[in-house]
């Protein structure tokens, strides 16, 4: 029996507020263990949390963006548990009144446009660190109660490609909507893939486990695919799935069991006394709605109408908020639109691709890129030379300038010299010219083709073209 797999995702997304969600502290990564910590995140008795407003407007932006109804009144719960990193015993969460429900996010995989149902999104704070070392386990609080958010889907993807296509779609939209950074190697993006199959056309859902904490493409592909193997060789043996919480150990490329899996009466959620319900005003929505940053839609379009880029063009530059943001810096000192989002998408992404690297770690500033195009449409290099000083600037990071004088690149403007070398190829192919003379016009292509070949391609083909038609026509 043929098997498919059906997935849904959890997406928590550390947002990018100054302080954290319940105290003053900073949520500035990389500080000494401990210190960003005060006895509201620390848990301390009688220490009594305050909710940040720049994280309620971050959730109802994220929301907004995600096509969400926002509520008007919400509230804030207790989740609790026990786990040394949490010293609270509970966890702030939301259980049954999330800011953000019912949402959508169409995207693009397997050749076709799906929609991911989106159940809601809720706030809620994370829990602190442990670090193991050979010593033991310690503990760094410095993560307690930094802002997060959850971002629930509905079981609406029926492959891992569709599973990562959609958590890049969500990256790109938060990234875009200016509420995370997103970082993945800090663990400001992380999934969480609840995974079930069940027999093809069965209208029914499979016994689902959840792998938990993955924290990157790879791996929750890696994850999906390989527990999608074994529930298909469990069920196949005749063997039961069973509802369970897993973690998928990288190192081994291996899922391993955590526990049976918790429903939400396990945690006896309660609402939070120490907070109070959150009403928000239709005239506070309205207003962040009226701030949102241009989000990749919106943007799409106006590439397409004001910039008359292709379809193609404007949806690789909007997939990829980095990329967009760069080939937008590149317009603010070269501005040709099209011809910058050939460079971008083209040449830039063909070096990117090769060697598996992202647009932020370019060696690069998107003014240098301006520049290059900006030697090339004066004529001081050709295209073709264009690509090399790129390759250059890619490998070393000096700027377009330093490249061309170093290697002393420069188009033959020279009109005299250019002339001695059309001369020469017209005198040494007079089979080409007598196509042309008889009226086979492509034969110019191949005369102008000596020409750079004898220039190696230094000179201006346009140039070329010019002075042949002007001799041959004498
Ligand atoms: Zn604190």
């Amino acid at each position: 029996m043929k098997y498919e797999v059906v997935i849904g995702l959890e997406i928590h997304a550390e947002l990018s507020t100054q302080s954290k969600v319940f105290c003053g502290c900073s949520t500035a990564f990389g500080a000494e263990p401990n210190t960003n910590v005060c006895p509201v995140c620390l848990g301390m008795p009688g220490a009594l949390p305050v909710l940040n407003k720049k994280a309620v407007e971050y959730i109802v932006r994220a929301g907004l963006a995600l096509n969400c109804e926002i509520a008007n009144y919400s509230k804030m719960d207790r989740k609790n548990y026990f786990y040394p990193d949490l010293p609270k015993a509970y966890q702030i969460s939301q259980f049954d009144l999330p800011f953000c429900k019912g949402g959508y996010l169409n995207i693009q995989a397997d050749g076709k446009e799906h929609t991911v149902g989106i159940t809601r999104i809720h706030l809620e704070e994370d829990a602190g660190k442990l670090v193991h070392t050979p010593g033991g386990t310690l503990v760094d609080y410095n993560r307690s109660s930094m802002p997060l958010i959850e971002i629930v889907s509905e079981p609406d993807m029926r492959s891992a490609k569709q599973a990562v296509e959609y958590a890049k779609a969500i990256r790109n939209i938060l990234l875009f909507a200016k509420v995370s950074n997103c970082k993945m190697q800090e663990g400001a993006l992380r999934f969480d893939a609840n995974v079930s199959v069940r027999p093809f056309g069965s209208k029914s859902y499979g016994t689902r486990t959840e792998i938990k904490n993955l924290s990157s493409f790879k791996m929750l592909q890696k994850a999906i695919d390989y527990e999608y193997q074994r529930q298909v060789s469990m069920i196949e043996k005749g063997e039961k799935i069973r509802q369970q919480t897993l973690r998928w150990n990288e190192s081994s490329n291996r899922i391993i069991a955590l526990r049976s899996k918790e429903d939400a009466h396990d945690y006896r959620y309660f609402p939070d006394p120490d907070l109070l319900p959150v009403i928000l005003s239709d005239a506070f929505i309205e207003d962040v709605r009226s701030k949102m940053p241009q989000m990749p839609e919106e943007k799409k379009k106006m590439y397409i109408e004001q910039f008359q880029l292709s379809e193609y063009d404007a949806e690789v530059l909007t997939a990829n908020s980095e990329l967009c943001a760069f080939y937008e810096e590149v317009l603010q000192d070269y501005n040709e639109p099209k011809i910058a989002a050939n460079w971008v998408n083209v040449e830039l992404m063909a070096l990117l691709n090769q060697s598996d690297m992202l647009v932020e770690e370019l060696p690069f500033a998107a003014c240098d890129m301006a520049q290059l195009l900006q030697n090339i449409q004066s004529g001081k290099i050709s295209g073709k030379m264009g690509k090399g000083v790129l390759a250059d600037m890619f490998e070393t990071g000096k700027s377009p300038e330093e490249i061309i004088s170093a290697k002393g690149l420069s188009q033959i403007s020279d009109t005299a010299e250019l002339e001695k070398i059309a001369d020469e190829v017209l005198a040494n192919n007079p089979a080409s010219v007598a196509d042309y003379r008889a009226g086979k016009e492509k034969a110019i292509g191949f005369l102008v083709g000596q020409v750079m070949k004898a220039t190696k391609g230094a000179a201006n083909p346009q140039s070329v073209n010019e002075i042949l038609r002007t001799k041959l026509n004498e």
